[in-house]
């Protein structure tokens, strides 16, 4: 039986019921795709509930809104404060999304009105997304990965994959139909020189025959928040980690291969392109950093605790 989730979103300060946190249809955010968001997890801890990585979450936003232009008026520490009020003022929320849209429904590609309004949603995206619509979400499994056969050419005529602005998932998305409609579960997106950058919404990993970590660059993909703390773990336990380019076919030579982001974790693998990746699942390596990731994130690593925002702080 659907049901409305019990959650008030904070709209430029105000709690808004669930229900009632709508936008125009002829609004810019939603006609241009100039929506700019950060998604971030929220984690039981020892010290009860944590936001993994608040201020990097929050800079990038601040990034994004550079890089598209907006006019985003919060400092730091006024999304910092807006994300944890809202968590709080929302027990049991596993995730936040702070979004920062234009309302106005000019025509204009920039409005006259132009405030940036401010959303933080603090919710449980199992219970109050799928389960709050009757459906029970898909069992996690390893991945069958297929490599995206199209250069991409957004580089040239659209904004940076460091910004995180819904018009940037466009292109994704298609290419993720396609290889959804090949039989695959998700794509692997190659960058204009023909080079593999990341999924829509994770980043690339793999274990090379040296069992060296690798993945690509920054400047191809976004900045995601996870894999900069699997490349500082991976590092801190000793492990070689290299950032750098990687042609499709170093994909095929790997050991193992795993994705990362806010929602998939480390999700490893299992094929890419119908081929096997040879380590069993999930690799050794991809293991051991789920694990290492999971105790971080949960508060039980001290030499990462500084990552943690808690929610009720003593
Ligand atoms: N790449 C893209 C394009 C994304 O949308 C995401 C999800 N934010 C990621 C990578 C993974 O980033 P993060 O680890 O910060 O969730």
């Amino acid at each position: 039986m659907p049901r409305s989730p019990d959650r008030r979103i904070w709209i430029d300060g105000t709690p808004v019921p669930w229900d009632e946190a709508r936008v125009h249809v002829l609004a810019h955010s939603h006609a241009r795709g100039s929506l700019i968001f950060d998604y971030l997890s929220v984690h039981e801890t020892p010290r009860g509930p944590a936001i993994f990585r608040l201020r990097e979450h929050a800079e990038r936003l601040q990034a994004s809104a550079q890089l598209v232009g907006l006019p985003l008026r919060q400092d730091l520490a006024a999304l910092e404060t807006a994300a944890l009020e809202t968590v709080r003022a929302n027990p049991g929320a596993t995730v936040v999304k702070l979004s920062a849209y234009l309302a106005s429904v000019e025509v204009d590609v920039v409005p006259l009105d132009d405030h940036v309004t401010l959303a933080v949603a603090a919710f449980d995206p199992v219970e109050d997304v799928i389960r709050a619509k009757g459906r029970e979400p898909a069992p996690p499994r390893p991945v069958r990965l297929w490599i995206e056969k199209l250069r991409r050419n957004r580089r040239e005529d659209i904004m940076p994959a460091q910004a995180k602005v819904a018009a940037n998932y466009a292109s994704p998305m298609a290419a993720k139909w396609a290889a959804r409609r090949e039989g695959y579960d998700e794509v692997l997106l190659v960058d204009e020189h023909g080079n593999v950058a990341e999924g829509p919404t994770t980043n690339f990993f793999l274990v090379d025959g040296e069992g060296t970590l690798r993945t690509p660059p920054e400047t191809t993909v976004l900045h995601g928040v996870t894999r900069r703390s699997i490349l500082e773990i991976a590092e801190h336990d000793g492990r070689k980690v290299l950032e750098e380019s990687i042609a499709p076919e170093a994909v095929f030579e790997a050991r193992e291969a795993f994705l990362t982001g806010t929602s998939a974790g480390v999700w490893p693998i299992e094929s890419v392109d119908g081929r096997a990746l040879p380590a069993p699942l999930p690799g050794p390596v991809s293991k051991e950093l789920h694990k290492r990731f999971e105790a971080v994130t949960h508060g039980r690593d001290p030499a990462f605790e500084h990552w943690l925002a808690y929610v009720n702080p003593a």
